[in-house]
């Protein structure tokens, strides 16, 4: 406090309000903490209101209770598990649960998983499992091991790239195709050999929305064992459709009940309603877990194995996790996923039915969808899915237009998630404001700058028309 400024003075006419907030140095003094608070604050508000955000695909909101209970927790540490062994042990029961959501085999108490900060780390383990087991099996064939490389879709997260960077294992991506929206299996295939540690199909594909189709793989991978020898595993990237496949489709086989699905990845704080920071991996049996990647560390007198990239970590995902498989039971995650999946469904037909757009897919299969510009329409248009995507930001949507992986990379998209929370009212708001910003471009004169460069890239044949 500033000689001046006493107890009564207010916030933003105090001395240290009058100074912008540090960008390269720590500042000599400190300050008090409603000063740090405020100006920590002003700077993260959310620019748009979060329910609003069609974007992301993390949760933005709990039950009250969950996020009490959360904030109690926030200075748990998940590693610390002489002071908090329970914590440890919910951790156990949660990954129970997803094991037996996903249909694993394993006989045993405690079923072989791992938590991790998003699915991202939780595909890496899932990753680096897959190498370590076609490392072992090669060396004790006397075969060599330098050559690994992993089959996926070009529709694949960017996880999946830095792991295959940090790993140094070639990645092999097969295209899409307006046949093949999804990962094409025989193209798959093709690209298998003695060095694949693994083909990575993925359940809610984050850049259209729909499953690959695990057990054709799994079927197409079985004889090409037979015929080559090649004995190649599955894991599978369920980041968004773990959470949706075992309510919504109980019967789809696309888990471990299919025989080369070894490892399953998600994000518990996707559709699994949490906060973020929280992704799960399991495998179908400890033994698919090479001894490798179990650390046992004697930390503060006890003895913690551990799998995961991060030592230190934050418990409270964790608790909200286990809270909610408690408060919402198979049931609600169930009533919960179908409001999505209902309201996904019909913003899909509506769009369908506006002469502008065509839908990528005909079927929605996770709460997700994008849609594109009718080629009829798109020939003599004056505006693209970019100026559409800058109107809605107007009235506070956000939902991203992008073009799609090769060889669709000509193809611009715009993707809604929907998400618990996003009500069939909301739905009805955004449909209004899509007719209205739609018919404002309609009736422009000249065409946007936007428009321009999509034609300019037009003429010059195969380049990529980029925002
Ligand atoms: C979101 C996502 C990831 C990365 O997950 P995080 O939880 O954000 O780390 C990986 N794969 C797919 C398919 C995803 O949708």
């Amino acid at each position: 406090m500033k000689k001046h400024d006493n107890l009564a003075t207010d916030i933003y006419t105090s001395e240290a309000m009058h100074h912008a907030a540090p960008i390269n140095r720590i500042p000599e003094e400190g300050t008090t903490p409603a000063v740090a608070y405020r100006m920590v604050k002003d700077e993260t508000y959310a620019e748009t209101r979060p329910e609003l955000n069609l974007a992301t695909f993390v949760t933005t909101r709990m039950d009250d209770e969950a996020t009490r209970l959360m904030n109690e927790a926030i200075a748990i540490n998940y590693i610390d598990q002489t002071e908090y062994p329970r914590v440890a042990v919910m951790c156990g029961r949660c990954i129970n649960i997803l094991a037996d959501l996903w249909n694993s085999p394993e006989k045993g108490d405690w079923k072989t998983g791992a938590l991790g900060i998003g699915s991202s780390e939780a595909c890496m383990l899932g990753g680096v499992a897959a190498w370590l087991r076609w490392r072992e099996k090669r060396q004790k064939a006397g075969k060599p091991c330098d050559k690994p490389n992993l089959v996926i879709s070009a529709a694949y997260q960017v996880v999946w790239e830095k792991f295959c960077q940090l790993w140094q294992i070639e990645m092999r991506t097969i295209p899409l195709s307006p046949e093949h929206q999804t990962l094409d299996i025989e193209a798959a295939i093709r690209c298998c050999d003695e060095h694949t540690i693994c083909v990575v199909p993925c359940c809610g594909v984050t850049w259209t929305g729909l499953n690959d189709d695990v057990e054709a793989l799994d079927k197409a991978l079985t004889n090409y064992h037979k015929e080559s020898g090649n004995d190649i595993p599955i894991h599978v990237d369920a980041a968004s459709a773990g959470f949706v496949l075992p309510f919504l489709d109980p019967q789809k086989k696309w888990d471990f009940r299919l025989d080369r699905v070894l490892s399953i990845s998600t994000s518990g704080h996707k559709y699994g309603l949490v906060y973020p920071g929280l992704g799960w991996v399991i495998w179908k049996d400890k033994k698919y877990l090479p001894k490798e990647m179990a650390f046992s560390v004697n930390y503060l007198g006890a003895e913690i194995t551990q799998v995961g990239l991060n030592f230190s970590r934050p418990a409270a995902q964790i608790l909200g996790q286990y809270y909610n498989f408690i408060r919402y039971g198979r049931a609600g995650y169930k009533a919960i996923q179908q409001t999505s999946m209902e309201v996904a469904e019909y913003c899909h037909s509506q769009l369908e039915k506006m002469s502008c757009f065509a839908p990528y897919a005909k079927r929605v299969e996770n709460p997700l969808f994008i849609w594109k510009m009718c080629s009829t329409y798109e020939k003599t248009a004056k505006w693209t899915l970019y100026d559409l995507q800058d109107k809605l930001k107007q009235s506070g949507w956000m939902i991203p237009a992008y073009t799609l992986p090769a060889n669709l990379q000509h193809t611009v998209v715009m993707r809604v998630v929907v998400r618990h929370g996003f009500s069939r009212d909301m739905a009805e708001q955004l449909l209004t404001d899509i007719r209205e910003a739609v018919a404002e471009l309609d009736a422009l004169k000249y065409p946007t700058t936007s428009r321009l460069k999509f034609e300019q890239a037009e003429h010059q044949c195969g380049k990529v028309y980029t925002h």
